[in-house]
């Protein structure tokens, strides 16, 4: 167990808070929460709340040694009391810790104390699709382009690893300062130990739960070209695809196939969703395929995003 007595940190601290040549603005951390990692010697100052999942809250940490500001994933030990749960989080690291691609979260860090477990993450301050479509309502084509085709490099990459996220969300598509997509949280992903192995459940629901994952009748890496189908269209139409106001009619819409992409959508575009969405997994393109896929290949796509994107409609040329 980690030895939470902080070591000469209020003066170090301290003295970072008063050196005005600190590009750091000390202003979000506070001297006097410090966080201390005994397996690397580490000491972090807690910062800004960067958002609540279901399990962990996520704050800014400032590493004093390097001047490099982390995200840090900070579960109560209190919430997982259960083995299951402890389970849950011991299986993400796992999975997470030794992945590595420019649209993955880069995973730092893990560590516990008396109260809480940590982990440790590149930071992505400019949060998620979530709150871009907030503010944004729906996005542009070219735009959906662009983050989709990062969104499915991750993808292809992480399958690659015999990895299934089977949770991939807006919420879970985190954007760093220069507008690049992240992948992030792999609570509920898996990994697949030979080929053509089916998994049965998941313990946790998936947000864009496929046919066969709803119907427990054997899913793999087709149950995330799914979600990808339903990223894309919530991106482009601002709800997800199979919304209505109940659950249960929710799961009748999917299990159906019952769903409809308006006049407004490019052909490209509503062809791409399509085949994400083809109700026998068998049917659905792989991700690789889907890089190839005219939805990308034709049509403009920006070689990158600027920030002004998050709040306002770009005009590209
Ligand atoms: P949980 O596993 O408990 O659901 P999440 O991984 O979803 O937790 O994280 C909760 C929230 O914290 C996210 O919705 C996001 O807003 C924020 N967050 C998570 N990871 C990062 C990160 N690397 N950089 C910035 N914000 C993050």
């Amino acid at each position: 167990v980690n030895d939470t007595r902080p070591r000469h940190i209020d003066s170090r601290a301290r003295r970072k808070l008063a050196d005005p040549n600190n590009r750091i603005n000390m202003v979000h951390f506070d001297p006097n929460y410090i966080i201390y990692d005994s397996t690397t010697d580490t000491t972090y100052l807690r910062g800004r709340l960067l958002g609540k999942g279901g399990f962990a809250r996520c704050y800014e940490l400032l590493d004093l040694n390097s001047n490099k500001i982390y995200a840090g994933k900070i579960i109560a030990k209190t919430r997982i009391a259960k083995p299951h749960q402890r389970q849950k989080i011991v299986r993400e690291v796992e999975l997470h810790r030794d992945l590595k691609h420019k649209h993955v979260v880069e995973f730092h860090s893990y560590f516990e104390d008396d109260e809480n477990v940590y982990i440790v993450l590149e930071n992505c301050p400019r949060k998620s699709l979530v709150h871009m479509l907030k503010q944004r309502k729906v996005l542009t084509e070219p735009e959906v382009r662009c983050h989709l085709k990062q969104l499915v490099e991750a993808v292809k990459y992480v399958h690659n690893q015999n990895i299934i996220h089977r949770d991939l969300k807006l919420g879970n598509m985190l954007l760093n300062d220069h507008m690049e997509l992240k992948i992030a949280d792999f609570g509920l992903a898996t990994r697949i130990g030979y080929e053509g192995e089916k998994k049965m459940t998941v313990c946790g629901t998936p947000n864009y739960i496929a046919p066969e994952v709803l119907q427990k009748r054997g899913h793999s890496f087709e149950a995330d070209v799914w979600a990808l189908g339903c990223v894309t269209y919530a991106l482009l139409l601002g709800r997800p695809p199979f919304e209505t106001s109940t659950l249960k009619e929710t799961y009748v819409r999917i299990t159906s196939n019952n769903y409809s992409i308006p006049q407004t959508v490019s052909q490209g575009a509503k062809s791409f969703i399509q085949k994400c969405l083809r109700h026998d997994p068998d049917q659905r393109p792989t991700v690789e395929e889907l890089l190839s896929d005219d939805f990308f290949t034709s049509g403009f796509m920006p070689k990158s995003l600027p920030s002004t994107c998050c709040t306002n409609a770009p005009k590209f040329p």
